[in-house]
């Protein structure tokens, strides 16, 4: 199964996974209320709340709509017609546990470009203004709330009526089951990964559309974009491209390898990613802030090299496995460690761990770009609410318990050397500090 419940204790994982199933969906809605109607302030959202008591929630959440339905039925045939339809080279994907080895059609950034160019070409021929997207926001993200949580239902059906392949299986636990998931690699028919859609094609792929359709709804309200949402957008959409640019590289992470197709990865990827990572750029819209050339310039330049960074850790860690170490790392030969492990099977096999370049810093260096890009496309919100700034705090709590659960994981993988590893780089994030 997937390592993360092991990390926790039972009681912690039990109280961990019952709040997130149920209060996630509530606040996805909270939120998009707050940024779009009560002006990011907390506060204003409480009031309401608390004058009207449950049914002023009721009043908030906005019903699922046929239009909503339409957008993301469009949106999402869209994207799967492309992952499927667009060629790409064959990439072979890590051997699972079971010694499976999944096999991939590497055409993310052509699905990147052609959805924004057509995206674009839709708005600019007058076909469709992205605006609308934003009008219905309240009734997309409900949609999307109910929609995927139907869907996690129907993996966890499939996984046990229907596995794709070997790595699947039940924990005898109904709600570990659903949370976890039950397949590593899930598939309709033979090439339709489902786990390559939810998180990339429809997750991802959903964070740059909507921080394009957040400037085209303040085009639409102000004649203009501010130099701050175009800074966010940019930052955001510059992410993003990275992300597909190295999609191939994602299909060996944690995410991909190691995390079952469950609610915590799909609903996480199909209705909070959508919701909770575009919601600095959801703010923006309807406060709009000058900042002027030399402010935002900074903030974009500083923005890009963490995105560079970030990029380029996960380049190194790959580059360096690809070839077996036998690379250059910072223009030297790289320092590494021989790691052995048992599989499942009771196979011994090795892997390489780096010890030098980013990963020779600390063991998870890449998570501190990660975390400080989000704070630049955040920063041009300036400081008048907090809200705007709970993708960044999530953020950090989600990389910092990331962080824990994969050094447990490779801990338990490679025993003896991962303690080699952590004496050479003995700092798990911040280099010096933790
Ligand atoms: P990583 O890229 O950190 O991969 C971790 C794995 O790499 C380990 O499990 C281990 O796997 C291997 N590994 C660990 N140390 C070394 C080493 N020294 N040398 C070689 N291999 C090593 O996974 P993540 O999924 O956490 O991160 C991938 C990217 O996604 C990052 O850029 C991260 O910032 C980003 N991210 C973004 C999130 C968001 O919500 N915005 C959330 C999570 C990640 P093995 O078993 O193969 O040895």
């Amino acid at each position: 199964m997937g390592d993360s419940k092991t990390v926790h204790s039972p009681l912690v994982t039990y109280v961990s996974m019952l709040s997130l199933l149920t209060l996630c969906p509530p606040f996805v809605i909270l939120l998009w209320y707050t940024m779009v109607h009560a002006d990011g302030s907390v506060l204003q959202t409480w009031q309401t709340l608390r004058e009207h008591g449950i049914q002023g929630f009721n009043d908030i959440w906005p019903k699922p709509s046929v239009t909503a339905c339409k957008i993301i039925f469009c949106y999402g045939a869209f994207e799967a017609a492309l992952l499927l339809l667009l060629p790409g080279k064959r990439v072979e994907g890590p051997i699972s546990p079971k010694g499976n080895r999944p096999i991939y059609k590497a055409n993310g950034i052509a699905a990147f470009v052609i959805t924004l160019a057509t995206y674009i070409g839709l708005w600019w021929f007058n076909i469709f203004n992205p605006a609308i997207v934003y009008d219905h926001l309240g009734k997309i993200f409900s949609t999307l709330i109910f929609g995927s949580f139907i869907f996690c239902i129907f993996l966890y059906i499939k996984g046990h009526v229907a596995p794709s392949s070997t790595d699947s299986g039940s924990s005898g636990n109904f709600i570990i089951d659903f949370y976890w998931g039950m397949e590593l690699y899930p598939r309709i028919g033979k090439n339709f990964d489902i786990k390559v859609f939810t998180n990339c094609r429809f997750g991802m792929m959903s964070w740059a559309v909507l921080a394009l359709t957040y400037c085209f709804k303040q085009y639409d309200l102000y004649g203009k974009v501010a130099d701050s949402m175009a800074i966010n957008a940019i930052l955001m959409i510059a992410y993003v491209a990275k992300f597909f640019w190295w999609e191939d590289g994602y299909w060996n992470t944690m995410d991909i390898a190691h995390d079952r197709a469950g609610f915590y990865i799909c609903w996480g990827c199909l209705a909070w990613l959508p919701s909770i990572y575009t919601s600095s750029g959801m703010y923006l819209v309807k406060h709009p802030v000058h900042l002027g050339t030399q402010l935002s310039v900074s903030i974009l330049v500083a923005g890009i090299l963490c995105i560079f960074i970030n990029y380029d850790c996960d380049r190194q860690r790959q580059e360096f496995r690809r070839t077996n170490g036998k690379c250059l790392v910072w223009g030297k030969a790289p320092s590494k460690i021989v790691a052995s492990y048992t599989t499942t099977s009771g196979e011994t096999k090795n892997s390489l761990l780096l010890t030098s370049g980013w990963w020779g810093l600390s063991r998870h260096f890449h998570y501190l770009p990660e975390i400080l890009a989000a704070f630049f496309w955040t920063v041009p919100v300036l400081f008048n609410h907090f809200l705007p700034y709970f993708y960044l705090i999530f953020l950090t709590i989600l990389l910092v318990d990331r962080a824990k659960r994969d050094d447990d994981r490779c801990r338990s993988k490679y025993g003896k050397y991962w303690k080699l590893y952590c004496t050479k780089v003995p700092y798990r994030i911040i280099p010096g500090i933790y």
